[in-house]
Parts: structure tokens; sequence; C-alpha cells
């Protein structure tokens, strides 16, 4: 069984919606990380057993600020933690789900991740997720 490990919602700017979501949450943002490959500007939030992560695109034509572009502010991805990506990538692409990459990538937040396409999961973008062991 996948565990959520976070939800990702696309914003236009940071530096408005951090304080939103603190209030919102009532928790503190606790980390802010950019990841340069993916042209995003990353913060997290601790709720219960998962977490937000806000994305804030680093230049106008990065995916979330295309995101945007099209569907507005909004959820953009739902991710789940897995222990093994790779089994769980080979598992998942065997049921006919469609990988965005086909190997893990580098994640915000200490993590390699995958994105399964939307197409094939009801219009949901999927984020796996594995810790990185060092
Ligand atoms: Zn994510």
């Amino acid at each position: 069984m996948l565990q959520p490990e976070h939800i990702g919602i696309a914003v236009k700017n940071l530096s408005i919606s951090v304080p939103l979501f603190e209030k919102l949450l009532n928790s503190q943002c606790y980390k802010t990380e950019t990841v340069q490959s993916e042209q995003v500007n990353t913060a997290f939030f601790k709720t219960g057993q998962t977490k937000i992560e806000l994305l804030e695109s680093t230049n106008t034509d990065g995916v979330i600020a295309k995101f945007i572009d099209r569907k507005g502010e909004g959820i953009h991805h739902i991710a789940f933690e897995v222990t093994d990506i790779l089994a769980e990538m080979k598992r998942l692409q065997e049921e006919g789900f469609v990988l965005l990459n086909e190997t893990p990538k580098d994640g915000a937040d200490n993590k390699l991740v995958c994105f399964l396409h939307p197409k094939g999961t009801n219009g949901v973008l999927i984020e796996l997720c594995q810790e990185k062991t060092q």
C-alpha cells in the first residue's frame, strides 16, 4: 500500500503563500529549497502524517509556471513514499501506467522522485518518492 508523503500545490508567489499557509495550518514552514533541475522554489509544512509542498516557478517557462498558466494556482501533484522506487516504477509500468521519467531523479527534501503521467491516473499527477540514503 502506498503511503501519502506530501501534497504539492502550485503557487505564483511563495512570499505571499508561505504566510498564508502558516496561518491556515497554524504551523511554521520548516524548510525552503530550490530544485534547479525542476526550476522550482519549494516550501514545506508538516501537517500530521503528511506534508504540504508549495511550488513556485523560478522562471516564466518552467513546468509550474506553465501549469498555472493553464489551470491557475492549486493542487499540482500527490506524492507517495516508497521504499524501493525502482521496484515500484517497474510494478506500475507493468500495470500499464506511464512514467514521465524512466530513471528516478533528484527532487526536493532529499528524495529521489518519479512522476506518473496524469493521463493514466484520472488527471492526477502522481509522484513517487524515496528518501535518499546518505
Ligand atoms: Zn512533490
